[in-house]
């Protein structure tokens, strides 16, 4: 029987505290989590084994800045599967200063729901 159990670790993302959490699991059922110091990091592991996401933080390029990048985010976490097409949409953006925080560059990157947006202000040069 316990053969069927497998054991799989985490590093939690959710806080800087990057908890590392343990689960049990036999045939796709999570018999026990240890390790986490909250219930955020119990969703997270049954979000990792149901439907993994991830978010992006990157930085595009800006024409006419005092600086040469502004820093950008994704609004929400996407599947993790996606992460690449989406940094390839990232990649072919290009801003034009002044760059203010909180713009939407890019909507519904890949057709998901979420939006790329500025993190940082890029003044003009
Ligand atoms: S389990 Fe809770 S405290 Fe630990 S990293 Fe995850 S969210 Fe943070």
């Amino acid at each position: 029987m316990s053969e069927n159990i497998i054991k799989k670790t985490y590093t939690c993302i959710i806080c800087p505290n990057g908890c590392d959490i343990e689960a049990e699991i036999k045939d796709g059922e999570i018999l026990s989590i240890t390790g986490h110091t909250c219930p955020k990091g119990e969703a997270y592991v049954h979000q990792e084994l149901t439907a993994p996401t991830r978010t992006i933080a990157t930085s595009v390029l800006v024409l006419g800045g005092e600086l040469p990048l502004a820093s950008v985010r994704l609004t929400n976490p996407i599947p993790k599967d996606k992460i690449f097409p989406a940094m390839e949409e990232i990649k072919k953006l290009t801003l034009t200063a002044p760059v203010k925080e909180g713009t939407v560059v890019l909507e519904k990157v890949c057709g998901l729901d979420s939006d790329v947006i500025v993190t940082k202000n890029v003044q003009v040069k």
